[in-house]
This record gives structure tokens, C-alpha cells and sequence, in this order.
């Protein structure tokens, strides 16, 4: 289900624009808008939820079919050498759009501190 007023489910319903690398059933990949790396990509499920404590069995099923397909997708917009993965979950972490979304990193030697 996609929510009227989310950014995201906008994005996936075309009504925002994005530089959109890869979409099938389950998910949408973009290019993150503010990319804090050479490859800032989000994969979005095309369900609207905000935490993965929302995970339920269908959800479960769609984003392990989502994460076995971000290997491929990190490969072929040019993470060579290695990838990062990030999901901020709620407030100490940051997350400044309530639907979850999978950061990949990469193109460059990532910084870890
Ligand atoms: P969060 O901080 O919630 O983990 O990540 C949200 C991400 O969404 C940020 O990296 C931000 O740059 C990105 N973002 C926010 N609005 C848009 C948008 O309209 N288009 C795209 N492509 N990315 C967005
Ligand atoms: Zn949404």
C-alpha cells in the first residue's frame, strides 16, 4: 500500500521525478538526490512502511527477494570493489523519510569511523 503524503510512494507512483537504475514488482532503485557517495543509490519497496519491527510475511519475502538482487544492481552502477548498506531506523538514526529504504554506497574507498 502507498501513502498520499510520502515522498517515496510519490517517487514509485511517478508523481516526483528520480533517476530511476532498476524497478521490478517488489522494489524501486534511484539515485539518492544528496549523494554522500561516488554511488548513492535507495532501494525502495513498493510498500509503504517505516521500520523493519513492521516486517510482517509478505514484507519478509519481498525485501529477501530485494536484498538478493542488490548484489547485481550495486555491480552494475558501478560498485567494483565492494558496497556499503545502510538502513537508519527512527530517530537516533536519523531517518528523515518514514519509508523504509536500503542505502548502497560505494564507487570509492569508503570511510568507517
Ligand atoms: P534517511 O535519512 O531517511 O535514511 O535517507 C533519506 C534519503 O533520501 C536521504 O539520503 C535523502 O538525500 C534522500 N532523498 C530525500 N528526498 C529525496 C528525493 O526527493 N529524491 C531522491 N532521489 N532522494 C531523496
Ligand atoms: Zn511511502
Amino acid at each position: 500500500m502507498l501513502k498520499d503524503d510520502c515522498i517515496f510512494c510519490k517517487i514509485i507512483k511517478g508523481e516526483i521525478p528520480s533517476q530511476k537504475v532498476y524497478e521490478d514488482g517488489d522494489m524501486l532503485v534511484f539515485k539518492d538526490i544528496e549523494p554522500k557517495a561516488k554511488v548513492h543509490l535507495l532501494a525502495v519497496p513498493k510498500d509503504h512502511y517505516k521500520l523493519l519491527s513492521e516486517l510482517d510475511k509478505n514484507r519478509s519475502a519481498a525485501l529477501c527477494r530485494i536484498m538478493q538482487k542488490l548484489p547485481q544492481i550495486a555491480l552494475d552502477n558501478g560498485c567494483k570493489n565492494g558496497y556499503r548498506l545502510v538502513v537508519n531506523q527512527g530517530d537516533d538514526a536519523g531517518q528523515t523519510v518514514f519509508h523504509l529504504h536500503i542505502h548502497i554506497l560505494g564507487g570509492e574507498n569508503l570511510p568507517w569511523e
